[in-house]
């Protein structure tokens, strides 16, 4: 079940089959949609197998599925995975957690769930996440609508009939009017483009397709991570103290700041449900629908000791409050970001024994949150246990790897049990690349994003009629499931239109994909994240086509974003070009 990138290596395809579960499955469970079916598209549809078909079950597609099963529709998900979760199905590497409040990353859309599903803790752990989304299937039972195993390799509009064909991995067909993209934007594991990959004969894991179990197995054992991303760090804080011996191969430096998790405890569960309303409020309200919000003061004008003392009080408080909770200017004013970089790099070194250590700890070239800040748990203290030993592979990059580990540049070899790779994602359009995608005239996708991605909204592109991406590229990132849960919304409101007025083709304008995408680019404008390499600007230095920097993501605030869709709503959608029943 490796993909893409993440093809070829003996160690990486030793973790095919992550989970037992097989094919489609059923249950009973009495689902929470119980609205009244409204009328289909009649025989708008007839020969086609589906409404909608929706590719893939983690958050995006189980709420499209809900919300098309609301609207009575005839639609199906289809996930390469063998069940449901996405992300968090794939990504059961030892310490993968939340780094958002989990009462803030999560569906808000059903009263019944909030009020029956507990958290345990303020980040919740991958396992306790996968349990949630097992359970959202069930309550609502959707498990019927899912089939499992299936990988689309081929996705393709047909003129002569308005409707999306897919081809999956074994060569079956399914066709439906409307395509839903639920493919997530982190779903398609890089290895590193070092030679020699496929030769090492140890166990190697991308942590993206870590096996169930895995982390057991490290007891004891001399294990090599490459990378020192957000997987990275929630990695090797957890798997330091069992290990035998752990050598950290870091390429660039991350700037990272405390998560502080605790335990909830039932009283404030409850007090946590009360607020719930609040919660979203917030988020809503916010510019990146976070329930952290910062503030406009002017950071350089602010005396020293006052500017201390509030950010030592956002750093002892938990989650993103120390990346969200700061002054704006910290992200478009390189002084101001230079004074708060200045903050977290005393941190660091008053957590780092060996000064030498901490040097390469503190990133060069990039200031803090101008790439996706990841948190820690006692990350920098790991580099003070004896058994776990940094190496900077910036200056002395790693040469090949090995039958037996790698060997460095400067010709030390390391020689490892276990090969953890932590190297990160295609990011964002890797899974769009990862589908053959034919549009009008036979028009690939690929190649119109091959020279900057183009879309309408973040959520439909010119040529690709019927098509809506859920987490596409220029959409809102921010706090993924409030995202996801406005874009679903915005394409089942369509859909329910599409459905009352017979319409059967609907197709992004080229004034509406360049206005879109220059105000994309506008939003962008001045903010020091885009002056930086990450995979938020679409770089991955694995990829020879991925070497420069592009606008992946919707940069403005939240709020903004959303009005501009609800405008095209209640403009009639007339920014699209709309066809009515057999119209050509
Ligand atoms: P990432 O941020 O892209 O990090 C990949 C790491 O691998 C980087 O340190 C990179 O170094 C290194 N690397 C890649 N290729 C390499 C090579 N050929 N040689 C040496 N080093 C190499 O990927 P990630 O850590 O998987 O995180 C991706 C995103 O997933 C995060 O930013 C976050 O949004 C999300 N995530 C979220 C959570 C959470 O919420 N809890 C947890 C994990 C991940 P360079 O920096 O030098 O390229």
């Amino acid at each position: 079940m490796t993909q893409g990138s993440a093809n070829g290596t003996d160690g990486v395809s030793k973790v095919n089959g992550v989970n037992g579960t097989n094919g489609i499955h059923t249950n009973g469970t009495n689902g929470v949609n119980g609205t009244t079916p409204k009328p289909s598209f009649g025989s708008l549809n007839d020969g086609l197998d589906y409404d909608v078909l929706i590719i893939g079950a983690g958050l995006s597609g189980i709420y499209s599925m809900y919300r098309m099963a609301q609207l009575g529709l005839r639609a199906k998900i289809l996930e390469a995975g063998s069940s449901e979760g996405g992300t968090w199905f794939w990504n059961r590497y030892p310490g993968a957690r939340f780094d958002s409040e989990s009462y803030s990353y999560i569906f808000s859309f059903s009263p019944e769930i909030l009020a029956e599903w507990d958290w345990t803790e303020h980040f919740s752990p991958q396992p306790e996440t996968l349990k949630y989304i097992e359970f959202v299937t069930r309550k609502l039972d959707l498990r019927k609508h899912m089939q499992f195993d299936t990988r689309i390799q081929r996705a393709q509009f047909v003129q002569a009939t308005n409707s999306w064909k897919l081809t999956d991995d074994q060569q079956r067909t399914y066709t439906s009017r409307y395509l839903i993209t639920a493919i997530g934007i982190l779903n398609e594991p890089t290895l590193p483009n070092i030679p020699g990959v496929s030769d090492y004969k140890g166990e190697a894991w991308h942590t993206a397709r870590w096996p169930q179990g895995g982390e057991h197995t490290l007891a004891g054992k001399r294990v090599g991570i490459i990378g020192t991303g957000a997987t990275a760090i929630q990695t090797i804080q957890t798997i330091a103290p069992n290990v035998g011996h752990l050598t950290v191969f870091q390429r660039t430096p991350n700037w990272t700041a405390p998560l502080r998790n605790d335990k909830i405890s039932k009283e404030e569960m409850e007090k946590i449900r009360a607020d719930y309303p609040d919660i979203f409020r917030r988020c809503a309200e916010s510019y990146s629908c976070f329930i952290h919000v910062g503030d406009n003061n002017d950071t350089v004008a602010t005396p020293a000791e006052e500017r201390e003392r509030h950010w030592e009080h956002l750093y002892a408080q938990r989650g993103f409050t120390k990346v969200l909770a700061i002054s704006s200017d910290i992200y478009t004013n390189h002084e101001a970001n230079a004074l708060y970089s200045a903050f977290h790099e005393k941190k660091i070194r008053a957590r780092v024994n060996d000064p030498e250590v901490a040097d390469l700890l503190i990133p060069t070239n990039h200031g803090f949150g101008t790439r996706r800040t990841p948190l820690e748990s006692g990350y920098y203290e790991v580099f003070n246990q004896d058994n776990v030993k940094l190496v900077d592979i910036r200056n002395n990059p790693i040469e090949r790897i090995t039958e037996t580990g790698l060997r460095t540049a400067d010709q030390t070899d390391y020689d490892l049990d276990v090969l953890v790779y932590a190297t990160g994602f295609d990011a964002v359009t890797g899974s769009f690349n990862a589908i053959d995608f034919e549009g009008i005239d036979g028009v690939k996708l690929k190649d119109v994003w091959s020279e900057g991605i183009q879309t309408f909204l973040g959520l439909t592109v010119k040529n690709f009629p019927n098509m809506f991406m859920i987490m596409g590229p220029h959409q809102m990132f921010g706090n993924i499931p409030r995202s996801i849960e406005y874009a679903v919304q915005w394409t089942a409101e369509f859909i329910e239109w599409a459905m009352e007025h017979g319409v059967t083709y609907c197709e992004a304008t080229d004034e509406g994909v360049a206005a879109w995408t220059e105000h994309v680019h506008e939003c962008g404008k001045g903010l020091l994240a885009n002056e930086v390499d990450s995979w938020m600007t679409g770089v991955n230095k694995n990829l020879a086509h991925k070497q420069k920097r592009s606008m992946t993501r919707y940069n403005g605030p939240a709020p903004g974003y959303r009005k501009r869709c609800e405008e095209v709503k209640h403009r009639g959608y007339r920014d699209f070009v709309l066809k009515k029943g057999g119209e050509a």
